[in-house]
């Protein structure tokens, strides 16, 4: 601001004489006096000033040479513009006649000076030269006086501009510098899409073991069900279960919409109505703090002018170095009380990136296939490169991350499929919810009961499924039935089976064939299942733990509180109920805390043969009843991991979309929007008051699906 101050006066010092005259317009108090001279008396001081003019301007040295100046940038400036060039001159004359006269009085200009006498002409000449160089410091320093109050007003408008910016409710959270920035309360928070617990324990993620070591952990994170990436990126930005925030599938029907959600068409899913509750990059810019989203699910949906800072498009085949430079190109961005800021756009305090790679190469080549290891490889050397450059700025007790993932994934096979023809009759059915659970919505809702019971019963020598109603029997610990966007009845198969309809195979010919079923890996399962589990491994500012530090388990419902917590904003009411700081119980070293679990991969059946082995319960936690993996009647046999397959293309359920870089047609519209923001958000604040009723929002609640 101080800048166009400068560049405004600058302007005015090179502008032409009505330039000039509007600049001294507002001096018109003292015009006003000199307007009372006679009329006969500003006339000749008019045509005196000319005379003295041109007589200057024919000089060379002394007082000449200061018009002389002037008057060679006119002409070198514009020698083909005369009439244009005499207006000028003669405006600017009567500039400084006025001001000579006005400033110093009729008697300095007096008429009764003998014009014929050269001596008379010469003092004259002097003392006009004289009082005009008076007269022009005077303009000048007038300039000056009014230029440092334009200046002043703009500095005091930038300061309260950035006072207003940075004001946050808990901004008692104080700046912490790096030697050459102020940060602000600042979370890097990483979601590694499919990023099994147990992956830390394959010898695979120095970065992230060392992670472990310095931060602060649960041995895992349980998932919301159904354990799907949408639902789960949803709950872990809103804190709510996906009954609560209506994103309760990567597909779903809406009966009172008439619309089917479907998580890879943006035209279906980024529809705000999808989207119930608040998602934390809301919350954060309702509250002033400014937000990057990499590519996060559900972050492109825009319902308000409260939208992240900073979005990124989802672009699938984006290479992980280009993640790296990102998050690193946002937090090198000036801070909003740093010179150089944009209004809109400073560095952000949160920035949450999305990782596909690993469920993705997960669903291709099924979690224990050597090509997963690569891909897990390739992520911890992401996260690494992320913590190396955060070193390298000296930030690494400064800013915040966090790594996350959303499900973990178990391994299918062909010998765990489960016909849907078998069950229920298709052509009986409208809609088919999910996916590998299957949410079924009958024609006919009379016929509900009628075909709950045939496949119960058509279920009964089966061991790899679960049977519920919604409003019947769903297990509460599901947190899936308040939400008419849930079916009423549903085939929920055990961990690493699916559930497949003839269209898309015939089991018993696959059986038959010894074809692979794909994808290889699957998730989606009971989020209590020890193969759905998640991580969650957090370090800095705003966990002052013990290096090492272990908390128990908690579901993912939990994160939402957490990052409002770690950059010092105040969360809207959710399902989680944790708050920083986490309270450790023990370090991951102690001698009595449990050994890492692998959870068993499902082994491959035979047609009739046992369920698919579990592995030891999840450790207990508030909302965890019981651990609903095995049907009463089977018998768990010993687990063993079974073999990858070779690698094969296969449907993939991470989101796709393409990336559209922003145009600089777009970035001067945001440019011009922030320039709009900036006014609003100044006279909001700082002259309607309206401020008190933005934040008075914060006590509201989205009533929706909860
Ligand atoms: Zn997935």
């Amino acid at each position: 601001m101080p800048t166009s101050a400068r560049e405004t006066i600058g302007r005015r010092r090179d502008s032409d004489s009505a330039d000039e005259r509007t600049l001294i317009d507002p001096l018109s108090d003292d015009e006003r006096y000199g307007s009372e001279v006679s009329d006969g008396d500003y006339d000749h001081d008019i045509l005196e000033s000319e005379d003295e003019r041109e007589r200057l301007l024919t000089q060379e040295d002394g007082l000449g040479g200061l018009f002389n100046k002037k008057g060679g940038r006119i002409g070198n400036k514009d020698s083909n513009a005369p009439t244009k060039k005499r207006v000028k001159r003669g405006h600017n004359d009567e500039s400084s006649a006025l001001m000579y006269e006005m400033e110093e009085g009729a008697g300095i200009s007096t008429p009764t000076l003998d014009r014929g006498s050269i001596e008379s002409d010469e003092r004259r000449l002097m003392a006009a030269g004289a009082h005009r160089q008076t007269g022009r410091k005077r303009t000048w320093r007038r300039v000056g006086i009014y230029g440092g109050v334009l200046g002043l007003f703009f500095a005091l408008l930038f300061a309260a501009y950035r006072a207003s910016k940075s004001e946050h409710p808990k901004d008692a959270t104080a700046m912490l510098s790096n030697g050459t920035h102020l940060f602000a309360s600042t979370t890097i928070l990483i979601s590694l899409d499919g990023f099994r617990a147990d992956f830390l324990y394959r010898g695979l993620t120095p970065t992230l073991n060392k992670f472990v070591a310095e931060g602060i952990s649960p041995k895992y994170m349980r998932p919301s069900f159904p354990s799907v990436t949408f639902p789960n990126h949803f709950t872990l930005a809103t804190g709510l279960y996906p009954e609560a925030h209506g994103v309760v599938g990567n597909t779903f029907w809406d009966e009172d919409l008439q619309k089917e959600f479907y998580y890879t068409d943006p035209e279906r899913s980024l529809q705000p109505y999808w989207w119930g509750g608040e998602p934390i990059w809301r919350t954060a810019e309702r509250q002033h703090v400014r937000v990057a989203v990499h590519m996060w699910p559900g972050s492109e949906v825009h319902s308000d002018e409260f939208h992240p800072a900073y979005v990124d498009k989802y672009n699938g085949s984006e290479v992980l170095p280009r993640k790296v430079d990102r998050v690193m190109e946002l937090l090198d961005r000036p801070g909003p009380i740093d010179v150089g800021a944009l209004s809109d756009k400073p560095r952000p305090q949160l920035i949450a990136a999305y990782v596909p790679n690993v469920d993705s190469d997960g669903h291709k080549y099924g979690p224990n296939s050597t090509e997963i290891r690569q891909t897990i490889n390739d992520a911890d050397t992401m996260v690494g490169d992320i913590l190396k450059g955060l070193e390298e700025r000296n930030l690494t007790d400064i800013v915040n991350v966090v790594v996350v993932s959303d499900h973990g994934m178990a391994t299918t096979d062909t010998s765990r499929l489960i016909q849907l023809e078998d069950l229920v009759d298709p052509t009986e059915i409208e809609h088919i919810d999910g996916w590998p659970h299957f949410g079924l919505r009958p024609k006919k809702l009379s016929d509900l009961e009628r075909l709950h019971k045939q496949i119960v019963e058509r279920a009964r020598n089966m061991t790899g499924l679960e049977v519920y109603l919604r409003d019947k029997d769903m297990p509460e610990r599901y947190h899936f039935s308040q939400n008419e966007r849930i079916a009423p009845l549903w085939i929920i198969p055990k961990a690493g089976w699916a559930v497949i309809a003839k269209a898309d195979g015939d089991v018993q010919e696959m059986l038959k064939n010894g074809d692979a079923y794909h994808p290889r890996g699957v998730h989606g399962y009971d989020h209590e299942h020890p193969l759905m589990r998640a991580i969650f491994i957090a370090r800095g500012p705003a966990f002052p733990h013990t290096p090492n530090s272990r908390v128990e388990p908690f579901q993912n419902i939990e994160v939402y509180n957490i990052i409002c917590d770690s950059i010092g904003i105040t969360p809207l009411a959710n399902n989680g109920t944790l708050r920083l700081p986490l309270k450790p119980v023990g370090l991951h070293s102690d001698e009595d805390n449990l050994p890492d679990e692998t959870p068993a991969d499902p082994v491959p059946v035979s047609v009739s043969s046992p369920s698919p082995s579990s592995s030891p319960s999840p450790s207990p936690s508030a909302d965890a009843i019981e651990i609903h993996v095995d049907p009463p009647s089977s018998a768990s046999p010993a687990p063993q991991p079974s073999n990858a397959a070779s690698p094969v293309t296969a449907s993939s359920a991470a989101p796709t979309g393409t990336h559209a870089p922003e145009t600089w047609w777009q970035g001067l519209t945001h440019l011009a929007e922030g320039a709009q923001e900036w006014v609003d958000n100044f006279l909001k604040d700082h002259f309607t008051g309206l401020k008190n009723g933005k934040e008075g929002e914060e006590n509201e609640r989205p009533q929706e699906h909860r």
